[in-house]
């Protein structure tokens, strides 16, 4: 799947989620160790985007149920997870 799919099926599960009335929120230690990696990372451009998922990092590193895709940062919670082709 490429990258910028990858970002559209956590859009779409993220969305989905929601919809289920599920926090996706993380705390904020936790949103902080994850910018802190993201920050650092030569994988951020400088619009504030992944340019391995095309996700923009600060809404990313907030959802519970995102995890970097280099596995640098892991995911809190798996729940409705679709699978999309
Ligand atoms: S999500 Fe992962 S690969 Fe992307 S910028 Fe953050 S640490 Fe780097």
């Amino acid at each position: 799947m490429s990258k910028f799919k990858n970002g559209a099926k956590e859009l779409f599960q993220i969305a989905v989620n929601l919809s289920k009335g599920v926090d996706l929120s993380v705390s904020e230690e936790v949103k902080a160790k994850r910018r802190k990696i993201c920050e650092e990372c030569p994988h951020l451009t400088k619009l504030g985007r992944c340019d391995q998922c095309g996700c923009f990092y600060m809404a990313k590193t907030a959802v519970a149920t995102s995890e970097c895709p280099l596995q640098k940062w892991l995911k809190e919670k798996e729940v409705w997870n679709i699978e999309l082709n």
